[in-house]
């Protein structure tokens, strides 16, 4: 099955792998056409996000995040990286694996299993700290340390366009 067929399974089960998988996926186009669907999505996920565990730090479940990404994806809103701050199970040192960013420094507190990321994104340039901490197994408290791009939304674009053309 595919991921929005997972999604709109209404089997939790399912729900919940596919929202990893969308945690996880990074293709736009693929999220793009997951994204299409996102009305479809949360109709068939209202009774599902309820009764799936939410994690205590950000409040969020990971199908909430699932949803919150494709909304950003969908709405071009930017650089997938801003939204690892949303979401404390964003490992560096995973990331750096994948290419996705660049540990610039790192210091690890043995004693207390903690440790102290700077990185930046290798596609955007956004510079990061990260602190690791344990709960229940390692968390990763992402800060975007870059001033926040505003870059308009599409629909904004084409409205002003629009409006432009209108008066050529
Ligand atoms: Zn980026």
């Amino acid at each position: 099955m595919s991921i929005l067929e997972n999604l709109l399974s209404g089997d939790p089960q399912k729900v919940w792998e596919a929202s990893f998988d969308v945690k996880n996926l990074r293709d736009e186009e693929e999220l793009r056409s997951i994204a299409d669907h996102i009305q479809a999505i949360k109709k068939a996920t209202k009774n599902i996000d309820k009764d799936s565990g939410t994690d205590l730090i950000t409040n969020n479940s990971p199908l909430s995040f699932a949803l919150l990404k494709l909304k950003f994806v969908k709405d071009s809103a930017g650089c997938q990286c801003e939204l690892y701050p949303s979401n404390p199970f964003f490992n560096p040192n995973k990331e750096a694996e994948e290419g996705l960013i660049i540990i610039s420094d790192k210091v690890e507190d043995a004693k207390n299993w903690t440790a102290d990321y700077r990185c930046a994104c290798t596609k955007c340039g956004n510079k990061f700290k990260v602190k690791k901490v344990e709960y229940h197994g390692p968390l990763y408290v992402w800060t975007n340390l870059s001033p926040p791009k505003k870059k308009p939304p599409e629909t904004l674009i084409k409205k002003t366009i629009n409006y432009v053309r209108k008066r050529l």
